[in-house]
This record gives C-alpha cells, sequence and structure tokens, in this order.
C-alpha cells in the first residue's frame, strides 16, 4: 500500500463534486491519504457545499481520518484516513443538500467492510443533480447487489429544496467478494409506473403530471399515481417515471419549479425516458457513471450505454488515480452504443 500523499486536481474535467466523493471513498478504501485543490473550481460556488462537507466529515467519522481544510467555502483539503469502521452512523447535512450523495461517498467503503452497517441520513432526499432517492432505491442498488452488496434503502421522510428534513435509512450487508457485472441488454419490460408526489402544493399539480406524463408515454392511466404528503413535509413536488425490465429498471425524474407548468416537467421527463427506451444499451447516463466505481472495486465486469458522460469520464481518470491496476476500456459499437469494460490485468496490485 503507498501511503504518499496523492495530489488532486479539483478542476480537472467536469471540476465538480464527484472528483472529492470518488477520492473520499476510494481513499477510505485503499488507505490512500490525499491533498485536492481547487474543489469545484467549475461549479458557479466553487469550494465544499455543506451537502460535501457533510461528505467529508461522513467519511473521516467511518474512517477515523485526520482532515484538514473541511470547511464550507473551503477550495483545499487533505485526508488522512484509518481503517474503516463498519457500524451505526448518522449524517445531518444541515440544509436541504442531497443525503444520496454522502450516501454515495460511505457506501463504497463500508459495502466491502466486513461487517453490516446502519447509516441514518438527514437532508435532501430528491433533489435535482443528485441521484433522487427512488432511483438509488430501484435502479442503482438492485444492480450494486449483483456485484454483491446488499443495502435496504428506506425513506423516513422526504426532503425537498429548500427546507430539507428529509430521513433515509440504508441497511448496508457487505460482501466478502465482489462480482463481475455484466448488463447489456434490458430484457422485457414487466413493469411502468408514474409516480407525482406533492407536498404543501396542491395535489392538482400531481394530477396534471401523471396525467400529461402518461399520456406522452402511451401508457394505460393505472401506471399513474400521486402521492400527497404532510404539508410540513414541503413544498416539493416530484414527478418519477420508471420502467421496469427483467434485467434494470431506469428511474427518470422530474422536479416541479416555480414558473415552469406542471405540463411541462412531465413533457420533459417522459421525452427522457423516451430518448432512453429509443436506444439499445440498457445503462443510462446516470447509472453509468454511478457503476463505475463498484466496478473497479470487483476488478472486473462489463455494461452497454449511450456516449459518456464528462461525469463519468472524470469518475474514471479519478477511480485511475487511486487504483492504477484497473483498467476501463470504452468500445464503440456502431449506433451512439458504448460497452464500458473494467479488468484489472493479472498481477498488477489494486493500489
Ligand atoms: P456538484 O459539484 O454540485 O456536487 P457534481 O459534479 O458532484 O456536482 P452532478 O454532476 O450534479 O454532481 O451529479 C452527481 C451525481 O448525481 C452523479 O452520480 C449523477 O449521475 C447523479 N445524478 C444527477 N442527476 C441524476 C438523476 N436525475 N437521476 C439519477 N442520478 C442523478
Amino acid at each position: 500500500m503507498t501511503t504518499d500523499l496523492l495530489q488532486l486536481d479539483g478542476s480537472f474535467g467536469e471540476g465538480g463534486g464527484q472528483i472529492l466523493r470518488t477520492s473520499l471513498a476510494l481513499s477510505c478504501i485503499t488507505g490512500r491519504p490525499f491533498r485536492i485543490y481547487n474543489i469545484r473550481a467549475n461549479r458557479p460556488k466553487p469550494g465544499l457545499r455543506r451537502q460535501h462537507l457533510t461528505a467529508v466529515l461522513a467519511a473521516a467519522k467511518i474512517s477515523g481520518a485526520g482532515v484538514t481544510g473541511a470547511a464550507v467555502e473551503s477550495t483545499e483539503l487533505t485526508f488522512h484516513p484509518g481503517p474503516v469502521r463498519p457500524g451505526e452512523y448518522e449524517f445531518d447535512v444541515g440544509s436541504a443538500g442531497s443525503t444520496m450523495l454522502v450516501l454515495q461517498t460511505v457506501l463504497p467503503p463500508l459495502m466491502i467492510a466486513g461487517r453490516p452497517s446502519v447509516v441514518h441520513l438527514r437532508g435532501g432526499t430528491h433533489n435535482t443533480g443528485a441521484p433522487p432517492f427512488d432511483f438509488l432505491a430501484q435502479t442503482f442498488l438492485p444492480q450494486l447487489a449483483k456485484i454483491g452488496p446488499k443495502v435496504e434503502l428506506t425513506l423516513d421522510r422526504a426532503g425537498f429544496v429548500p427546507a430539507g428534513g428529509g430521513r433515509a435509512v440504508a441497511r448496508i450487508i457487505p460482501a466478502t467478494h465482489l462480482t463481475a457485472l455484466a448488463l447489456h441488454d434490458r430484457g422485457r419490460e414487466i413493469g411502468r409506473r408514474a409516480t407525482a408526489t406533492v407536498a404543501w402544493l396542491d395535489p392538482e399539480i400531481a394530477r396534471r403530471e401523471v396525467d400529461t406524463a402518461v399520456r406522452a408515454m402511451g401508457w394505460p392511466k393505472e401506471a399513474g399515481r400521486v402521492f400527497e404528503l404532510p404539508a410540513e413535509q414541503g413544498p416539493g413536488n416530484v414527478l418519477s417515471l420508471a420502467v421496469q425490465c427483467e434485467h434494470v429498471t431506469e428511474v427518470v425524474t422530474g422536479f416541479g419549479q416555480r414558473g415552469v407548468r406542471a405540463e411541462q416537467v412531465a413533457r420533459d421527463a417522459a421525452r427522457e425516458l423516451r430518448a432512453y427506451l429509443a436506444h439499445a444499451a440498457p445503462v443510462g447516463e446516470h447509472l453509468a457513471d454511478q457503476l463505475l466505481l463498484p466496478m473497479a472495486l470487483a476488478r472486473a465486469g462489463s455494461f452497454t450505454t449511450g456516449p459518456l458522460s464528462l461525469h463519468a469520464t472524470t469518475n474514471v481518470e479519478t477511480i485511475g488515480r487511486f487504483l492504477p491496476g484497473v483498467r476501463f476500456a470504452v468500445e464503440d459499437r456502431g449506433g451512439d452504443t458504448f460497452r464500458v469494460t473494467v479488468n484489472a490485468p493479472a498481477g498488477v496490485p489494486p493500489s
């Protein structure tokens, strides 16, 4: 194991928070300390925001790490992890920032940690620019279970921007051995669902979203459902469109916004889901970038997806800094379809 400080420029590639989250996770796993500067340099408000700071403190907590620079707006940080300690934890973002991105940081180390963990999360559960609860529960975690770790994610209370206050719990059963995922076709479609949720807002908004979405998708009316949450969980409105296939479920999310009509939110989400369905690849844009790290830890696996996002290619580069023995091959299969393969040549150490 190398213990010299890995230097990372947080402005490379996409220059966002993923470089930090992936580095924290892999630092805990490999024991390799790192220094990151120019944190989130390409974002309108660079440096650590509450959600990123919570992720830093959470990673420090599970690994007993020594940290410098852990403060809101900090653009530089050093992180010296100790051994990962599975257990029961509570992480509170303290704002409506995404709890799911905090989970994305601590899950990789805890999912191979030898003993189960329970992680209580407080903050936002349905945020734009982050995996919403339903995406993690229905799309990501079932694929992760095929690799090995089993995670039960439950939502106790929804948390929307700006109020936050959401509560989710992740019960993590780690895997001692990670298996190669092979996800190259969706299989038969076995379910479809349009779910619109409102809190504090007029339920008519959710009804209009569901009606528009099922019509735009050509689904029967029965595929739609409306949830009205207790008013104190609001204001909030989210539309979730899910297509369940034999081998993968895709969840597309639309968020109600002031000044944007409910019909527009629904049409945009339906357009995104139709584009996914029109394409032969089973792995959508977001699942693609989220599968890279678990597959790198398995040191094997492959999937078929569309063109990789800058987010995904930046993640590949970040993973490569901590796990230089792991190789990602991206093969153009024509028709805007790509096959991503992870392998680690025999004899090459993981870090
Ligand atoms: P920031 O610097 O603000 O933290 P970032 O670069 O970390 O931004 P994003 O590009 O916004 O983050 O994405 C963060 C993660 O959230 C990625 O793993 C991405 O796939 C995921 N994500 C974003 N939107 C969705 C969505 N609608 N459904 C599922 N996952 C999503």
